[in-house]
């Protein structure tokens, strides 16, 4: 650039200051950039942000439909959006499993983190396994405790945006509304059961939570995460388990490969019993747009009707 042309563009830049003063109006007409910029990392907590924040926020979900949170690791491109987030929403109690060193490091980067974990009270939450020292993830399945998720996200949320606050309480005071609807819809369907009636197979053990609030007794062919296989004595002895209760149906995951819950019902078979599979349950994720549950609510209410109308 010869020194001509730099004087030129000097001029420009002064004249330009110039015009755009302090009561220029923005530069930048792009909305988005005036938004709480959110990571979620599965697809039930975007969705409850998303909820919670409406017009305020704009919110990424690390995990598609479909993904399994216990087995996700994290790319290169996700720990850059989290580091550049204004907040980030994350489960806990291990269920990122492959993610734990990442949220210790983020506080320390910048983004404020909303950890659900953080807003449960601990008497309710179920243990891992045999192990009291550690709890079992999958809180979402008892509506109340998501009702507890949701007023986390709206606290958290008011931290780091104050003048939403009023906003995202009016979203949360709806939210809570819908929930109880939820809750009560679930509740009505699963009566439809004979206790007798009410077990539940699926693919890992993730309806715990589910089970204890809605009156199921629950059985999972893996175990709480799917980090470790199902052994050759689970599939026999959940087998067993089918012919001697005789139960109607077992079901597949949308978030773990059909094949576990396809050898369990041919061992069932084997054994001179015939189970059938009841369909797929929404478990670790919610569905994709084409799925009609692509929202918790929708999802939880996909989940009731299938269990309930297979098992009847
Ligand atoms: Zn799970």
């Amino acid at each position: 650039m010869n020194q001509k042309t730099k004087g030129l563009l000097g001029m420009i830049l002064s004249f330009t200051l110039l015009l755009t003063g302090c009561s220029a109006p923005p530069v930048n007409t792009d909305s988005s950039k005036d938004k709480l910029n959110i990571v979620a990392t599965t697809t039930m907590l975007a969705d409850l942000t998303a909820v919670i924040g409406g017009e305020r926020v704009t919110v990424n979900g690390l995990m598609g439909p479909g993904i399994d949170p216990h087995l996700y690791q994290a790319s290169a491109g996700d720990v850059s959006l989290m580091q550049k987030a204004d907040v980030v929403v994350y489960n806990g109690l291990h269920l990122e499993g492959k993610m734990g060193e990442i949220f210790e490091n983020l506080s320390s980067q910048g983004p404020a983190v909303i950890c659900i974990e953080k807003g449960l009270d601990e008497s309710m939450l179920l243990a891992w396994e045999n192990d009291n020292s550690i709890h079992d993830p999958h809180i979402w399945f008892d509506v109340s405790l998501w009702k507890d998720a949701a007023k986390t996200v709206a606290k958290g949320l008011a931290e780091s945006d104050p003048t939403g606050k009023a906003d995202y309480e009016a979203n949360l005071d709806a939210y809570l509304k819908e929930l109880d609807e939820t809750d009560a819809y679930i509740r009505s369907r699963a009566a439809e059961l004979p206790e007798s009636q009410r077990v539940l197979v699926t693919a890992h053990d993730a309806f715990q939570y589910f089970g204890k609030a809605y009156g199921f007794e629950v059985r999972g062919l893996q175990g709480i995460s799917t980090d470790a296989e199902a052994g050759t004595a689970d599939v026999s002895d959940l087998a067993n388990f089918i012919v001697e209760r005789q139960i109607k149906a077992i079901f597949v995951e949308s978030s773990v490969p059909p094949k576990t819950i396809e050898a369990l019902q041919a061992a069932v078979k084997a054994k001179g019993f015939d189970v059938s599979i009841g369909g797929e349950l929404y478990s670790d994720s919610l569905g994709d747009a084409e799925s009609e549950a692509d929202t918790y609510v929708l999802t939880v209410k996909a989940n009731i009707d299938t269990i309930v109308d297979a098992l009847k």
